[in-house]
């Protein structure tokens, strides 16, 4: 067959929302809708759906109009011509450039510290708010779908500081209620659980297996040759000490420096026939089998060490992650937001409201809002002058200019040194260190999900595939969203990808999984989602030509702050730490953004926030 044949035969030529919308017609699925489907939508925006950032399908996350500037910064196009004061067109106490969690967190202490009158602009290159905080609304059939493009869940496997549970708090989160808004009942309702699927490029043949890896019986009905078979039943039950006769120091320092793939291959000599098993496991930052340290793999709870012996000091905790508004992290940025920009927002804004409330876009940047956030607006140069910092950025077209008392890069710190070429050398080759970690959150409403009850599956993993690891997101009842109940309902279908080249060291697969998400078309990531899907459903009925409704992908090839571990980083002193050598503070100019924390967290964006703000006051003497 023809891949022509296979695109239509998957539905590649069928009317959905997705590349519809970068054309400008609007063919399908929100068409025409603009509120939330229940009787406590609010409505203030003039925006029709379409137009609205969060129901804007096809490529998300660092869509392609968001990133032009980037590759220009970082060319060093705008470093070379110095910040003329003819551009300069307002002034502002503090000019924030990133409007992610940790940017407007920095505005909310910043105005907490110096009062209500205190001027603030946040400049940020996307046509939404919230960085990694960002939400995916579907409007079909009458009702909202609401999902999450990025960062989802609020707790994380360490303590918030003090700081970070106190905004929490502040923005008034319950996280200990997460339990009253979970639809859990709907996997117990239908017998759903876990599925894998082997796919025929890796196994041989494709086949999805239902069940527990860790019970004899799922590696029985498995695609693998015996070998393979035998040794991840081996793996998945009580495993002998592979390191026997050395100390747990010892066993701890040698796990330290190799790969969780060395590990298996070389210390628990599993087959090589097994590996493509491992292809979408990793540890933490989605790190994958090749580039996870075995010690961290350990800690991680990850397969073939339960026999060690190793006093394991840290066990990550999945089920923190269970907390998360239907659109994830989106309704902390957005609850920030209707903090500093209240006429934006219908109302005062709550855990329960803001859901629900439709953001209008165009009171973001209201000049009689004494905070100002303003979009698609990328920053390309910083500059210290007499006293002030000017800071130069793109809107439609045209170079414009601010100069402001304070400003906090709360942008990606690896743009840094070309965004601000006085910053001194040794704290530019700091800034450059780390390669953020390229990720995929692709959203799919299906029109219905029979063919997961038909399948008794909620959940696939699907190593080697595109998308590794896939759910049904029913999302969670709260703030007036109804979660969905029953398979004939509409429901979103989360897939998640890691673009990576194994055998590389970690940061070169960073890169590479950058430039390939940077030049994967829209129907390159349809196509192979179509193709999925077909095959992981297909013995349960779906067809992706007629039971796809919409496709958001949202792709951030700037995704994951970067953060150490032993394999693949120097072992040096804390403060010696690239991420602290980098943040320092240049003049009035300080550097918030996770990715000075070295962690991908949400209390870490607004501890560097934190931080920043704390800088800023010292200098006037505030603190
Ligand atoms: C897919 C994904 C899932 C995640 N899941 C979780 C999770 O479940 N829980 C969790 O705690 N953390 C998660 N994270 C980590 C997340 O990155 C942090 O929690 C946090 O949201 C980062 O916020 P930030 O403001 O530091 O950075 P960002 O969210 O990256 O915001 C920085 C903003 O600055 C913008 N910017 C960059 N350069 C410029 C410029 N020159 N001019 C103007 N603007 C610029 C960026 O484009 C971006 O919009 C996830 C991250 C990703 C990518």
């Amino acid at each position: 067959m023809s891949t022509h044949q296979r695109g239509r035969e998957l539905g590649m030529d069928r009317p959905i929302a997705r590349r519809d919308f970068l054309n400008g017609i609007a063919l399908g699925v929100t068409a025409g809708v603009t509120a939330l489907n229940s009787a406590q939508a609010q409505t203030s925006s003039a925006l029709p759906a379409v137009a609205y950032p969060p129901s804007r399908a096809g490529l998300r996350g660092n869509y392609p109009a968001s990133v032009e500037e980037f590759e220009l910064i970082a060319e060093g196009k705008y470093a070379r011509s110095a910040i003329l004061d003819a551009d300069i067109q307002e002034q502002y106490d503090l000019v924030i450039v990133g409007g992610g969690i940790s940017g407007l967190s920095a505005a909310y202490f910043y105005r907490t510290a110096l009062g209500p009158d205190a001027t603030i602009l946040i400049l940020d290159n996307h046509d939404d708010f919230g960085g990694h905080a960002k939400r995916n609304e579907f409007h079909f059939q009458g009702k909202t779908f609401i999902g999450f493009g990025g960062t989802m869940g609020i707790a994380t496997p360490y303590p918030y500081s003090y700081c970070a549970k106190a905004l929490i708090r502040e923005l008034g989160v319950p996280v200990e209620r997460n339990a009253d808004f979970l639809n859990r009942d709907l996997e117990q309702k239908y017998g759903l659980t876990t599925g894998t699927f082997f796919d025929q490029e890796h196994f041989g043949e494709d086949r999805l297996v239902k069940g527990n890896p860790h019970l004899p019986q799922f590696f029985a009905q498995a695609p693998l040759s015996e070998t393979a078979r035998k040794d991840l039943i081996r793996l998945h039950g009580k495993n002998r000490d592979y390191m026997e006769g050395m100390s747990l120091d010892a066993k701890r320092a040698k796990l330290a420096k190799m790969s969780y793939q060395d590990y298996l291959l070389n210390v628990a000599h599993m087959s090589p026939d097994a590996l493509p098993f491992f292809l979408g496991n990793g540890g933490r930052n989605n790190k994958r089998v090749d580039t996870t340290p075995a010690l961290e793999a350990a800690q991680h709870g990850l397969v073939g060490f339960n026999g060690l012996g190793l006093d394991l000091e840290e066990s990550f905790n999945e089920g923190s992650y269970l907390f998360h508004f239907p659109d994830g992290n989106a309704s902390i940025a957005r609850l920030l937001a209707a903090k500093l920009v209240p006429a934006a927002f219908p109302g005062q804004q709550t855990m329960d409201t803001i859901v629900a409330a439709r953001v209008a876009y165009d009171k973001l940047d209201d000049p009689d809002s004494k905070t100002r956030i303003r979009l698609s607006s990328p920053a390309v140069r910083v500059e210290n002058d007499a006293g002030r910092v000017l800071v130069a950025y793109r809107r439609a077209g045209k170079t414009c200019g601010v100069r402001a008392r304070h400003c906090i890069l709360a942008c990606n710190n690896a743009f840094i040194p070309a965004l601000m070429p006085e910053i001194p050398a040794q704290q530019r080759e700091a800034l450059a260190y780390p390669v953020k970690v390229p990720l995929v959150y692709t959203n799919v409403l299906l029109k219905k999900w029979t063919a997961f009850q038909k399948l008794g599956v909620a959940r696939i993993s699907a190593p080697g595939m595109y998308h590794p690891a896939t759910f049904l997101d029913p999302g969670s009842t709260m703030g007036g969203y109804q979660g969905v109940t029953t398979p004939e309902e509409p429901i979103l279908f989360h897939m998640t990808a890691n673009p990576n080249k194994p055998g590389l060291p970690r940061k070169e697969q960073n890169r590479h999984g950058q430039q390939e998400l940077l030049s994967t078309s829209f129907e390159q990531f349809e196509l192979k989602i179509r193709d999925q899907l077909a095959r992981m459903l297909g013995a349960g009925g779906f067809d992706p030509a007629e039971d796809i409704a919409a496709i958001t992908v949202n792709r951030w090839p700037y995704g994951y702050a970067y953060t150490y571990d032993t394999l693949a980083d120097p072992d040096v002193p804390p403060e010696q730490r690239p991420h602290v050598i980098g943040r320092q503070r240049c003049g009035r100019v300080t550097i918030a953004n996770a990715d000075a924390g070295a962690a991908a967290f949400t209390n870490q964006a607004i501890d560097e926030a934190h931080r920043a703000v704390q800088e800023l006051l010292l200098i006037e003497g505030l603190t």
